[in-house]
């Protein structure tokens, strides 16, 4: 799309926003109600398109992607009423008599700009989020993923107008010349390396931003785990979308006590969700691209592999992979997006703690244990963007929390409540009364006057 249409869609946008119909609540809800059907009618170009991009099945779609965005929109619809209230809250007695609350309003024209691995759930979830808080927005779907790309623009139109909603097809060019303009509120998903870009390109309007970004989120194994359990569900939570999952458990680090057992347990689990032979699954998804394929195949060596290492050139496949690692191999050193799974051991907990702390603050953190004193303190201790005990990657499918990261895996959260405050600005409002003006903050001050404000403030 050429710059000059982006450019009189953003100003047109712009001009309206303060009478857009978002505005109002009932309007939220009708457009919400409005989206929820038509990604209904839509579900299965949606599932067609997620197959050729990423040859996702029908099911996991559903499960990862259309299903988690219809219940945003299922608790938005229910809450955005006490959401969009005007809340009240104590007035502090020396500003008698008043009325103080706390007043949502949309922060205005946002942008969402969104990465190719969950490609519809990543985009419609944030603008369910800005929708209810009342905001026009422009959305930038991946380029890497343009058949949902196009279902999105299709879907978009079919139920916002262009002033409400507008979708961006483009790659990088299209996305700086976006983060160039001005806008209320910027909504990143993507590298830190590219969060990084967003937020000095924001700095330039001083616009708010929310960064929902990756790194290596560990997966901690402890002698007391019921391990057969672990290794089914890190089956699960890895291998999902071919690891191409931003809380997918990076490297996995286990008591070398159970190294033997849990390695075991992990490989039988593989052949049994994905078969003895995952590149032949035609419900196995495959790498988005061939610099994805290769920067992932390229961890493997004959030195590494634990258990599988195969991969098709061709349809972009590579198998569900252990590999051996300590924090010095090549495996450590950078987010892993792909189906491989280093494998670490530990002997001292304390000290495990210690050194993941030593790493930049991951986006997700998991532990499997029964030891309740383990669990708690590797919670308290380690600093991350959210996680789960004895499971993985379920903590962000739900409305009743946020999530999002801390400083390098992000900034900021959305989902829900938070998601509503995320693309909201809520003013302060105090009510004063007009029948009772004390005089005692107005010159000139007397001994009385200090004596009073001392007993109202402190
Ligand atoms: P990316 O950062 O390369 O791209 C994300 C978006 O930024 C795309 O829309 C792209 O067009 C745009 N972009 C890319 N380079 C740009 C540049 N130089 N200037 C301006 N815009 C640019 O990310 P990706 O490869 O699409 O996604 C993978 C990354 O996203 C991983 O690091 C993963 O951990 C992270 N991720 C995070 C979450 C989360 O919720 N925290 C979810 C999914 C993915």
């Amino acid at each position: 799309m050429v710059n000059e249409e982006i450019l009189h869609i953003y100003q047109t946008q712009r001009k309206n926003m303060d009478t857009c119909p978002l505005r109002q609540v009932n309007y939220r809800l009708e457009k919400l109600r409005e989206l929820y059907q038509n990604i209904v009618k839509a579900q299965a170009e949606i599932c067609e398109a997620l197959r050729q991009d990423l040859n996702k099945s029908a099911t996991e779609s559903y499960m990862t992607e259309i299903g988690m965005v219809l219940s945003e929109i299922t608790y938005m619809r229910k809450h955005l009423k006490s959401f969009a209230k005007p809340k009240r809250v104590r007035t502090p007695l020396a500003q008698f008599p008043a009325k103080s609350f706390r007043l949502p309003c949309p922060k205005g024209q946002v942008l969402i700009i969104s990465p190719w691995n969950y490609p519809f759930m990543l985009s419609i979830e944030p603008l369910v989020n800005a929708i209810a808080a009342g905001n026009c927005v422009m959305l930038k779907p991946s380029e890497h993923s343009p058949h949902v790309s196009a279902v999105i623009k299709k879907l978009i139109k079919a139920t916002f107008t262009q002033n409400e909603v507008y979708t961006v097809l483009g790659g990088r060019e299209s996305c700086s010349f976006l983060l160039d303009l001005d806008f209320d509120h910027i909504f990143f998903t993507g590298s830190t390396r590219v969060g990084k870009i967003v937020m000095q390109k924001a700095a330039e309007h001083f616009t708010s931003v929310t960064l929902e970004l990756g790194g290596k989120s560990p997966c901690i194994v402890d002698e007391t785990a019921n391990i057969k359990l672990a290794a089914k569900r890190i089956v699960f939570g890895k291998f999902l979308n071919c690891g191409q999952t931003c809380v997918a458990p990076d490297y996995l680090i286990c008591h070398s006590s159970i190294k033997r057992q849990l390695i075991q347990e992990i490989a039988r689990q593989i052949v049994l969700q994905y078969s003895v032979d995952p590149l032949r699954n035609p419900d196995y998804p495959k790498m988005i691209n061939p610099k994805q394929f290769n920067a992932t195949k390229d961890l493997i060596s004959h030195d590494n592999v634990i258990f599988g290492g195969r991969y098709n050139e061709n349809t972009l496949k590579i198998e569900p992979t252990l590999i051996t690692a300590n924090f010095n191999s090549p495996s450590m050193q950078e987010e892993i997006f792909g189906p491989i799974l280093p494998v670490l051991t530990f002997d001292n907990f304390d000290e495990l703690l210690q050194v993941i702390n030593t790493y930049h603050h991951p986006l997700a953190f998991y532990i499997f244990s029964s030891n309740q004193g383990r669990i708690k303190k590797a919670l308290s201790y380690c600093n991350f963007g959210g996680g789960c005990v004895n499971d993985c990657i379920i903590h962000l499918a739900t409305s009743a929390m946020p999530f999002g990261g801390l400083k390098h895996s992000g900034i900021g959260g959305y989902h829900g409540k938070v998601g509503f405050e995320t693309f909201s600005h809520i003013k302060s409002i105090v009510d004063k009364k007009t029948w009772l003006d004390l005089p005692l903050r107005y010159q000139p001050y007397t001994k009385t006057k200090t004596k009073l404000i001392k007993t109202f403030v402190k």
